[in-house]
């Protein structure tokens, strides 16, 4: 797990700029048996892991490639928002989202060609704690790479994908690329895999927050049920929350009728923001990445081909409880129903 998660974070990337992203998947899929890749049109990756009688899919775990960071100017790129000159140096733009304050020490870059990516060490494992150059949202990457892994290798028995998208940074560009031209079964879900400030009373170490929305829309409450159900029942440290610090491809997606949902690793220093307006690595536990693996494959494992009967473990524990009030039911019974009789 943590070998994938260093080769994927090791790769530079920007907004537009996935392709050593893109390579690194394709190249870690290569030897998989079970796991297929190929690319839409736009250059966002589809991975299809698939073993056993045939299933129907029920799940697209996405994550994007793409992370913020400077892009080397073309003919006519400039609008109007990116005009701020603290965005500008020397024939780079910076895209994606980064307070004005952060560039005033001018902090060192490191160019990759076309694009280039605040200097700063690419992937750092101590103490519990992996630092990246950018985590976001390549941890999500990662992740579900791990997760395809892991279910090859337990030779699970279902169909489900890895949605590798590009330019979510800049506006969800491939998200909806996808949703618009959606190349899976009608009925999957897409959950969003997202590196996410911790807010209200979740805490990095606690475990994945399962996200009942972002800033913008609200998610698929079955979807979020089943995983807090499933976290319980296996073991697996998670937590539940709204995170409205920020937006993710969940909400993309669910706005061109994509079901959706969305977990979120929590992160520090997100986007390089580090206190005091310096640039610095971000960074995630170690444990929490590891739940989250364990969680998605979970999932896949518990309902193969999507929840059953939703709502049937909360309808049960309200029955439950209902159940045991009878008696006071029953003994006051003779007292109501009379009125409209
Ligand atoms: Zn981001």
């Amino acid at each position: 797990m943590l070998s994938i998660l260093e080769s994927i974070l090791s790769q530079p990337t920007a907004p537009f700029h996935e392709y050593y992203v893109r390579d690194e998947i394709v190249r870690i899929f290569a030897d998989s048996e079970f796991v297929t890749v190929t690319e839409d049109a736009y250059g966002n990756l589809i991975a299809r892991y698939s073993f056993g009688e045939s299933k129907t899919p029920a799940w697209a775990f996405g994550s994007h490639m793409d992370h913020p960071g400077w892009v080397r100017d073309v003919a006519g790129s400039v609008e109007p928002a990116v005009e701020q000159t603290h965005r500008r140096r020397g024939g780079f733009t910076f895209l994606g989202g980064v307070p004005a304050d952060y560039f005033s020490g001018e902090p060192a870059i490191e160019e990759f060609g076309d694009f280039a990516m605040w200097d700063l060490p690419a992937f750092k494992h101590e103490d519990g704690i992996i630092h990246g150059r950018a985590c976001d949202d390549l941890a999500g990457c990662a992740a579900i790479i791990s997760t395809l892994k892991e279910l090859e290798e337990q030779k699970v028995a279902a169909t489900c994908y890895g949605l590798f998208t590009r330019a979510e940074e800049v506006g969800f560009n491939g998200a909806i690329e996808l949703a618009r031209n959606w190349p899976l079964e009608i009925d999957v879900t897409f959950v969003s895999i997202e590196t996410s400030i911790a807010t209200a009373k979740c805490k990095m170490g606690d475990g994945p927050m399962c996200r009942v929305g972002d800033r913008m829309t609200i998610f698929d409450s079955d979807t979020t049920s089943a995983m807090m159900q499933i976290a319980e029942d296996e073991g697996i440290p998670a937590q539940r929350a709204l995170l409205d610090l920020g937006s993710c491809e969940a909400t993309a997606m669910q706005a061109f009728g994509i079901t959706s949902a969305g977990i979120s690793l929590p992160l520090g220093n997100y986007h390089n923001c580090a206190p005091d307006n310096r640039i610095e690595a971000e960074f995630i536990a170690e444990k929490d990445y590891v739940s989250l693996v364990r969680l998605m494959t979970a999932l896949v494992k518990k309902h193969p081909e999507g929840i059953e009967n939703p709502g049937a473990d909360l309808r049960k524990k309200l029955e439950d409880r209902v159940q045991r009030h009878a008696t006071y039911a029953d003994a006051t019974a003779a007292r109501f129903g009379e009125i409209l009789a």
